[in-house]
């Protein structure tokens, strides 16, 4: 048989590792096999982990790379949101457009295959923000899918004109449809709203929600309890939901079972929650980061993702997800093996099964979009940071990092 490509000794199969070789041809993976015989350009992977690459669940594109504009001085999510708010107001399509193109490239060389990007929409920004991000999704088709998840940032029954705003998006090609309580005069309401839209439209719904470390009110039992009246399970996750680090056993236990049982998946993002949280605190401050291993001892579906890079809620990012996942590993206590493992799943498979990504992963017949890591397995990824060496998306490579290599000084030589 005559391949496109051959990837021979490529190390696959998650928590079983096992060593096959990859044919592709048409753009799909045509053999997964080892010893595979047939023709065509091969390369030697040497026992290097081969994935469908890392899956972003939460990132915002269009606030990106906003720190020059912005003030931050208390460092506190009302800060954040204020902050933004006012730079926001001079956005324009173009500019949009160009800072993501400079986040999703960096995300695309991190190894990144699969995004769901939020976008702010109300009456300031008006569809400004998601008509850039719509072009980019085209325009980077090549290399990455991207789902665009349309959310009013600054509240929704507060905010008059904003809901027509995102049924106007929903209409002109957004895929699914978030909400902010916290920012909303009626929390409640708000969820309300959200959950007939995505009725409306058939819409996925991704909420940013229980955004603080105060666990006396929280709206997750709300959105569990719609989630099971619009029968909406599996097609409903929330974000942030930093209270849940806030929880005694008991509750978060009560919490972890109805959020399984009502088929909510959840979001941790470590990188900006570490960052807003805590901060009245002057000494032991808390890490609030949810605890996403312990939920998936429920069953529960959770992702580890970036949210925002170089503004006010996050003014850090490399776009990395093998870093957010080493992140969290480190900030919840994480390293036996088995754990990094959970690590490794929450930015690959997991996320994939929270999008309900059905052709994500490596199968014969399956698209051949692929991502080769410098590491043997997941674990190791998560502990060593592992580079990816190259990528691929319908069997045409889309990048390549080839590895940092020492220049030993010449023998004899003083060192
Ligand atoms: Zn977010």
């Amino acid at each position: 048989m005559a391949f496109d490509s051959i990837l021979r000794n490529a190390c696959i199969g998650g928590r079983e590792p096992q060593l096959v070789d990859i044919g592709i041809a048409g753009g799909r993976i045509v053999e997964l096999a080892s010893g595979i015989t047939g023709s065509g350009p091969e390369q030697d992977l040497a026992g290097r982990l081969v994935i469908a690459g890392f899956v972003d669940t939460h990132i915002h594109l269009d606030k990106s790379c906003i720190l020059d504009r912005c003030k931050s001085q208390q460092g506190m999510l009302a800060e954040a949101i204020a902050e933004v708010a006012a730079a926001k107001r001079a956005f324009t399509e173009h500019d949009v457009y160009e800072r993501a193109c400079r986040t999703l490239e960096k995300a695309i060389l991190q190894g990144t295959t699969r995004m769901r990007t939020h976008v702010e929409v109300d009456p300031r920004i008006g569809l400004k923000g998601f008509r850039a991000i719509r072009r980019l999704k085209q325009d980077y088709a090549w290399a990455i899918d991207i789902e665009i998840c349309v959310f009013p940032q600054e509240g929704l029954l507060n905010d008059p004109g904003a809901e027509d705003l995102l049924i106007e998006a929903c209409e002109q090609g957004a895929d699914l449809i978030g909400g902010c309580p916290y920012t909303d005069s009626d929390p409640h309401g708000q969820i309300a709203r959200i959950f007939a839209l995505a009725r409306q439209f058939d819409f996925d719904i991704d909420f940013h929600l229980d955004f603080d470390l105060e666990p006396s009110r929280m709206d997750i039992e709300e959105v569990c309890r719609q989630t099971k009246i619009a029968g909406w399970g599996g097609r409903v996750a929330v974000g942030h939901v930093t209270k849940l680090s806030a929880l005694d056993s008991e509750r978060f236990t009560a919490i972890a079972k109805r959020l399984a049982d009502s088929g909510v998946a959840v979001t941790v993002l470590p990188a900006t929650d570490l960052f807003l949280m805590g901060r009245n605190h002057d000494h032991n401050v808390p890490r609030g980061v949810a605890p996403a291993h312990r939920l998936l001892d429920y069953g529960v579906v959770c992702s580890i993702a970036s949210n925002n890079v170089l503004n006010p809620f996050t003014p850090f990012g490399d776009c990395s997800l093998v870093r957010m996942a080493n992140l969290y590993a480190n900030v919840a206590q994480l390293g036996r093996p088995s754990e990094l493992a959970s690590c490794f799943d929450m930015v690959t498979a997991l996320p994939a099964k929270l999008m309900k990504l059905r052709d994500y992963g490596l199968a014969v017949g399956g698209p051949a979009d692929l991502v080769v890591l410098d590491c043997q397995d997941g674990p190791g990824a998560v502990a060593e940071l592992a580079r990816p060496l190259f990528g691929m998306k319908n069997g045409r490579r889309t990048f390549v990092c080839p590895p940092p290599r020492l220049l030993h000084a010449p023998c004899g030589e003083a060192r």
